[in-house]
């Protein structure tokens, strides 16, 4: 059956670095593959390669970490069909789950429980025209849109995609956050007042916390 197994490309416990949920111990289960090349994709290790496993092993796997907040990630989760009861699975179990998708992949077979955290590619990414727009119809209060920006034009594009798709009228969870290392975040602050957008300016914690610049005690 399809759905009964995975290719995996890690599970580990980390702190959420992203989303609302930034802050907080979490499992992470990252599966393998992606169909997009973002051109500032900081996951390349998981186009290819990882594991094959039983979809309850990587249940176990993950609930074994002990921590109430459970992220699948990629890659692309959803275009393993094994996500969708794992998701399930995963909440059925008590835990609070996030899943991470790129806005090309359809959201729409996820367990209402979850919360999506889902990308709208800016032009930047190389990406954009892979937007499936029709994913906006099944966010809801709990999930939340995601904008990783290049460059002014990618701001100036999230800004019209905000208000022409009436993007505060589905969910307050409007995150925004630079390419590591290549937008200045106090100019996206700048911005972000200077036109009192309805965003949540997010700095990437795990790249702050072990990117070799980061300072030790
Ligand atoms: S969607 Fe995510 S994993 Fe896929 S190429 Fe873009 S940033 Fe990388």
């Amino acid at each position: 059956m399809k759905e009964d197994s995975l290719v995996i490309h890690e599970i580990y416990s980390s702190i959420q670095g992203e989303s609302t949920f930034a802050g907080l111990p979490c499992a992470f289960v990252r599966t393998t593959g992606c169909n997009l090349r973002c051109v500032w994709c900081d996951t390349p290790q998981a186009f290819r390669g990882g594991t094959r496993m039983r979809r309850g092993e990587v249940l176990s796997r993950a609930l074994a970490l002990g921590t109430p907040l459970v992220e699948i990630t990629g890659g692309e989760p959803l275009l393993q069909p094994g996500v969708f009861p794992l998701l399930s699975e995963l909440c059925d179990s008590g835990k609070t789950v996030l899943v991470e998708t790129s806005g090309e992949a359809d959201v729409a077979r996820v367990d209402r429980r979850v919360h999506k955290v889902m990308d709208l590619k800016c032009p930047g990414s190389g990406e954009s025209r892979r937007n499936r727009w029709s994913n906006l119809e099944h966010i809801g209060p709990g999930d939340e849109i995601k904008f990783v920006l290049a460059d002014r034009a990618d701001y100036d594009w999230m800004r019209e995609v905000i208000s022409v798709r009436e993007l505060p009228r589905r969910t307050k969870n409007l995150l925004v956050s630079g390419v590591f290392g290549k937008l200045d975040p106090r100019h996206l602050v700048q911005w972000v007042l200077e036109d009192g957008l309805p965003v949540r300016v997010q700095i990437q914690l795990h790249k702050v916390i072990w990117s070799p610049d980061a300072t030790g005690v």
